[in-house]
């Protein structure tokens, strides 16, 4: 297993499904399709860099903790790395160098000149007051300082994280090397150089791929029956659009707890309740409380799962009722699921395309900053749209050339890409 060269940190138990061996093996399948010279595929399994740092932080009541903080920089062939930072319990040095390799190939797939990192701190911030958090984002910031920068490495918001992390990450670099450098983070706020309609775009992305792949099986978004897993920054943002273009979202769930509608939710009122709420939605109006895993059961069009990986597994794959599976989280869908929901005629859109439009937008929000000049939201939004749009029909194109499924075809397109940039550049010395 070409994984192996990754230390193995974690506890595993036998339940574990290691994601970094998931994206090795999606890796794998794409080299062969591809038939991939066996040097490049060598190059490509291995992350390029990776970085844990120490966190001393103190805590409010005075108490010091230390945390590990971790980057991780897959391949940056294409151009600097780029990657979300997550902060979560569950996050771990093997995931954190999976969705690196992710990004790698998803940024290749729509196009953007990046490659692929990752960062993340295995905390839940529910936990942490704003100013621990704060202190916990500065400090990680500042160990980072060599390895991240604009020509270098850019992060961005991932679960947990948000705007206000972005502006303090920042603010502590521009500190730190002595001039403001807004391009040293995308998913930051307007005022210090984020772009308009970055905050609702992997929601936004979502949509527009999930309107594509009902158009192609002859139905129409209107009225389409959803549902959605998570209700974060993807799973709000996805649901509130799909809401607005006519489709009846049935249920969400969050991690404590999910409502289902017949009729579909009130999406506005919904997103109104949860902020009110701690981002709680249990207890929203008429609906009906629904577990986590009956939500992922449910009879529905489009089931969308915006939170955790390794969601839909062999346990569950066989009970899913959804005719298409749009991967707004990373790697909600284990291996085995996959395989047994393609066999099963379920149109799975891979995360590499569904929950692109995130990066999409952090690169247009790079593009802007560099040149200075900043756009209005339709047009992010037009930019947007026509990349997700483009890389869908390529992904489809991709999969009836090949006779192959869709991850497969997305993959292939994404891993071929930069195994050309690779095989172009040559390998230094
Ligand atoms: P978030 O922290 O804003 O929201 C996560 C949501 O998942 C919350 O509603 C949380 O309650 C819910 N959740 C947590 N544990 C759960 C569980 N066990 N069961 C059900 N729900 C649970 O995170 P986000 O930014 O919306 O990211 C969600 C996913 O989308 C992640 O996989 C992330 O990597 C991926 N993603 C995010 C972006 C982005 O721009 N934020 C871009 C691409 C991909």
């Amino acid at each position: 297993m070409l994984s192996s060269s990754l230390p193995r940190l974690e506890q595993e138990s036998p339940a574990y499904i290691c994601p970094y061996d998931q994206a090795c093996s999606y890796l794998e399948a794409a080299a062969k399709e591809l038939q991939l010279d066996e040097g490049i595929l060598e190059v490509l399994s291995h992350p390029r860099k990776v970085v844990t740092v120490s966190i001393p932080v103190k805590r409010d009541n005075g108490q010091v903790q230390v945390l590990a903080g971790h980057r991780v920089q897959h391949c940056d062939i294409l151009g600097p790395y780029k990657g979300g930072t997550r902060y979560h319990p569950a996050v771990t040095l093997r995931e954190v160098s999976a969705l690196a390799m992710l990004m790698t190939w998803k940024c290749a797939l729509l196009g953007i000149p990046y490659g692929g990192a990752k960062g993340g701190i295995a905390i839940d911030p529910k936990l942490y007051s704003v100013g621990e958090l704060e202190r916990i984002t500065r400090r990680y910031t500042s160990e980072l300082i060599k390895d991240i920068g604009p020509a270098v490495d850019i992060p961005a918001p991932d679960m947990g994280t948000s705007a206000r992390e972005m502006a303090w990450m920042m603010d502590t670099y521009s500190v730190n090397v002595g001039h403001a450098v807004p391009g040293v983070v995308t998913g930051k706020p307007i005022s210090i150089g984020g772009s308009r309609g970055r905050e609702m775009a992997t929601g936004r992305g979502v949509m527009f791929i999930v309107r594509e792949a009902l158009t192609d099986k002859g139905q129409s978004l209107v009225g389409a029956r959803i549902a959605i897993q998570g209700f974060g920054n993807v799973g709000s943002a996805a649901a509130l659009l799909l809401h607005e273009a006519g489709a009846k979202v049935i249920a969400v769930s969050t991690g404590s707890g999910g409502i289902f509608c017949e009729d579909g939710l009130d999406i506005p009122a919904l997103k109104a309740y949860a902020a009110e709420n701690r981002k709680s939605i249990v207890g929203f109006g008429q609906a009906t409380p629904i577990s986590n895993a009956d939500l992922l059961t449910l009879p529905c069009d489009v089931l969308i799962p915006a939170a955790l990986e390794n969601q839909i597994t062999e346990d569950n794959a066989n009970q899913i009722q959804a005719k298409i599976i749009a991967e707004a989280a990373n790697g909600p869908v284990t291996l085995v699921a996959n395989q047994a929901l393609e066999a099963r005629g379920v149109m799975v859109l891979p995360d590499i395309l569904a929950n692109a439009g995130g990066v999409v937008v952090s690169y247009l929000e790079w593009v802007q900053g560099l040149s200075y000049v900043f756009w209005d939201e339709e047009r992010v939004n037009k930019e947007l749209e026509q990349l997700m749009v483009q890389a869908y029909r390529q992904v489809m194109q991709q999969s009836l050339h090949r006779q192959i499924p869709l991850r497969l075809a997305a993959y292939t397109l994404g891993v071929g890409r930069v195994a050309q940039a690779l095989g172009d550049r040559g390998l230094y010395p």
